[in-house]
This record gives structure tokens, C-alpha cells and sequence, in this order.
């Protein structure tokens, strides 16, 4: 038995008309004999406008009812899709998470798939039905229902591939595959015809939205090739594989970036040991990320300065949690609201020396500034003014030839 997962996002199943149109997909599939899995987002927008209802309803809504909440936008596009399945004469239902049941871990909001119990669904495969399932959602141990962080459906389908031992998992979205860096900010992105589990970890971890990070990690730790491809032009599109199977391999593959980051920095922190972790503790205890960190050497050896970032619709409450914080002491606070982190990536510089030196000269060329730096093995990440992203990113793009 050929079974194979198609999963379409938010924008292919935005519309009536594009739910028709990919219903046409998937009986191309099964009219070439697979046995089909479907795997749907909710369509663009709904999931956001949901987020926004449960803000209007309080800051601080509960997130087991968020989840309840949120993950209704699938339920309406996999009753959709199944509706015109059967409508164009093939059998075909809608499974909602809890339905199949697809059991996660971990907490509301981000938790992960740990196992699917994939009896019936099989049973109505092997009878030639169509099963559409929902993506982003699952049921834990205590029967609530969870969802998979942001993005989530790209792991339902992942997850799903790998229970039902799939041939193929293809990602159905609004773009030709994984490019270079966002082709919707410069003409010039290029798409990559293969790239790793880990570059592909690394552009989604530094903003590339195409594909969920924790997707990625479940695609690798699985071994499950992933297709990215575009919904409305049957073209070739991104293989996401191992490493071994790409045999060259660029010093940059690609250019991330991320939006809507601020940038939070003490002045006058007492320097001795304890200090970050009493600033950081109240954080991660709100689920707050907290991505760069800087500390600064202390002059007298007594104050330190120190600088991180946040994503900004967290900045709020962590000012509220620094200020309320009575275990540590600190001169002044400097906010600097619209900041972007932009990042090179690739396997290619761990052994060619000089990356970085010639980023920050690229960077300083065209007069932009660098704020924060952070480094990986296989990354550079830069912090800069959010107005000079798409300067900084044609710059880097031009820099490493990446349209070559
Ligand atoms: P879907 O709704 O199909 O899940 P997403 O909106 O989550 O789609 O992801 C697709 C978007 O990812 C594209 O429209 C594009 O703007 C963005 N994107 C960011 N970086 C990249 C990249 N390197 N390659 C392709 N797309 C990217
Ligand atoms: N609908 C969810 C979201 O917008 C899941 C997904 O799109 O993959 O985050
Ligand atoms: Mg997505």
C-alpha cells in the first residue's frame, strides 16, 4: 500500500475556490493509485483572528480553552475539503484530532506529538476512503484538546507521516519550495532544490515561516524526507533530506530574519553570580523566549550592563516583570522597540574562514548598523533596526551570491 500525506496550508485552502482546487491534488493522487492521507491548516486568517477574539477576552485567556479555541479553524477547512471530496463522487471524512486520536505532551499551546493511534483511520484507507485530518491539534493524557504551536500543521503531517509509514509527506503552500531567504521580500531569493534537516532547523528557527522549526526537528529525528511545493503551479519544489543525500554544498545557504523584536537592556546591573538567572527565572516561568543575550564586561567590577531581546508582543509584560522583580537592582532600563535579528546560514562555514568578516563589512558598507551579534556553528545572526531588513538582506544576498 503507497500512502501518501499531502498537507496544504492556511493560503491553499484560503478560499472556496482553493479548497476546490486542491481537492483536484488529491484526486490526482488517488487516481494514480495512492492511498491518501490529508493533512489541513486552517484557512488564512482564522487562526489569527481566533488569537485576537481570545485577547479581546483577556490578556491573560486560559490555555487549555485557547487551545479549544484555536484549533477550531481546522475543523471548518477539513469539513470543507471532505465536503467537495465527496461532492466530486469520492469517500471522504473529516478527523478532528481527538478523533483519530493523535495524543500529545507537554504544555497547551506548544505541546508534541508522542504517538498516533492510526487503527481506524487505516481500516477506512484500506476501504478506499479519504481520511482529511486536521493539522495543529491533538489530545493529551487528560483528554483535553492541545495544540502545536503556530505553524503546527506542518508537524500534524510530519507526525502522521511517520506513524503511517508514508512513501511521501509533500507541504502544500503558497510559495515554489524553501528559497534562499523570503521571496517575498527580494525578486532575487532563489529556490533550493534540496537542502538539509539542519539549515532547513536553522532558517525556520531565525524566522523563515515556510515550515514549523519543531516540524523540522520531527522530520529529522524521524527521517522523513520532506516535499515543500507550491499549491497553485505543479512544478518542482524543496527536497528537506539528510545531508549525506546533497552532494554540494554552498559557504551560505541561506538568509532568515525575523519582525517583531525588541530589545531590552539593564544598565547598572550588579555584577555577581546569580544575577542573569534572578532576571531570567521570572521569564521563563511566563513562557516568555528570551532569544539574544548580552553582557557586558564591568568596568569597576561591581555594575554590569546587560542586553536581550524578546519578541514584542511579549515586551509589555516582561517590563511589568523586571520592574515588579525585588531580587535584583539595576540604574535604568532602555527599551528599543523594532529591532530585527537578520542570519546567515550554512554548513558551508564551518570550514571556510572569513564569514563573518565579510558580513559585518557588507552590512557596514551600506551604513547598517549592528546592534547585538550571536553566533552557531552553522549561523551568524545579526541584530539591526527592523526599518534596514530589507536592505541588510539583498545586501547579504548579494554578498554571497546567493541568486548564483
Ligand atoms: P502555509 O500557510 O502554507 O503554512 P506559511 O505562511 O506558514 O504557509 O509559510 C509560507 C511563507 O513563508 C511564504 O509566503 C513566505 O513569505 C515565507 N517564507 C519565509 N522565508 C521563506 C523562505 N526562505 N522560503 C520560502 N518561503 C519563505
Ligand atoms: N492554523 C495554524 C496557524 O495558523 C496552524 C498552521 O497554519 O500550521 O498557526
Ligand atoms: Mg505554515
Amino acid at each position: 500500500m503507497k500512502i501518501i500525506v499531502l498537507k496544504f496550508g492556511g493560503t491553499s485552502v484560503g478560499t472556496i475556490e482553493k479548497i476546490k482546487k486542491i481537492s483536484k491534488i488529491v484526486t490526482s493522487f488517488v487516481n494514480k493509485k495512492y492511498k491518501v492521507i490529508v493533512v489541513s491548516s486552517a484557512m488564512s486568517g482564522v487562526t489569527n483572528d481566533l488569537i485576537n477574539k481570545s485577547r479581546k477576552i483577556s490578556d491573560n485567556f486560559n490555555t487549555s480553552e485557547y487551545d479549544v479555541l484555536v484549533s477550531s479553524g481546522e475543523q471548518i477547512a477539513c469539513a470543507l475539503i471532505s465536503g467537495r471530496l465527496n461532492h466530486l463522487g469520492y469517500k471522504s471524512r473529516s478527523w478532528l484530532g481527538w478523533q483519530v486520536p493523535i495524543v500529545t505532551e507537554g504544555t497547551h499551546r506548544s505541546s508534541r506529538i508522542v504517538s498516533i493511534f492510526k487503527k481506524r483511520v487505516l481500516a477506512y484507507i484500506k476501504n478506499g476512503g479519504i481520511p482529511i485530518i486536521t493539522g495543529f491539534q491533538g489530545v493529551n493524557f487528560e483528554n483535553r484538546i492541545t495544540t502545536l504551536e503556530r505553524g503546527g500543521s506542518d508537524a500534524s503531517a510530519i507526525m502522521i507521516a511517520k506513524f503511517f509509514d508514508a512513501e511521501k509527506c509533500i507541504i502544500y503552500t503558497d510559495v515554489e519550495g524553501i528559497f534562499t531567504t523570503d521571496p517575498n521580500i527580494t525578486k532575487k531569493a532563489k529556490k533550493i532544490d534540496k537542502i538539509s534537516y539542519e539549515e532547513m532547523l536553522e532558517m525556520a528557527s531565525l524566522g523563515a515561516k515556510v515550515m514549523q522549526p519543531a516540524s523540522i526537528q520531527d522530520a529529522r529525528l524521524n527521517r522523513i524526507n520532506i516535499d515543500v511545493k507550491s499549491s497553485f503551479k505543479n512544478i518542482p519544489g524543496t527536497l528537506i533530506t539528510k545531508r549525506k543525500n546533497i552532494n554540494k554544498n554552498k559557504i551560505i545557504t541561506g538568509i532568515s530574519f525575523t519582525k517583531n523584536d525588541s530589545k531590552v537592556t539593564l544598565i547598572g546591573v550588579v555584577d555577581k553570580p546569580g544575577v542573569a538567572a534572578s532576571i531570567f527565572e521570572p521569564l521563563f516561568k511566563n513562557a516568555i523566549n528570551v532569544d539574544m543575550v548580552v553582557q557586558n564586561i564591568s568596568a569597576d567590577g561591581n555594575k554590569t550592563d546587560l542586553t536581550f531581546t524578546v519578541k514584542s508582543e511579549d515586551l509589555n509584560k516582561v517590563e511589568k516583570l523586571i520592574k515588579n522583580n525585588k531580587k535584583i537592582r539595576f540604574k535604568d532600563i532602555l527599551i528599543t522597540k523594532n529591532v530585527s535579528k537578520v542570519s546567515i546560514i550554512g554548513v558551508g562555514m564551518i570550514t571556510t574562514p572569513g564569514v563573518t568578516y565579510r558580513m559585518f563589512k557588507a552590512l557596514s558598507k551600506k551604513n547598517i548598523n549592528i546592534q547585538v551579534i550571536s553566533t552557531s556553528e552553522i549561523k551568524i545572526s545579526v541584530l539591526i533596526n527592523k526599518k534596514l531588513v530589507t536592505k541588510a538582506v539583498s545586501t547579504l544576498h548579494n554578498e554571497f551570491k546567493l541568486e548564483k
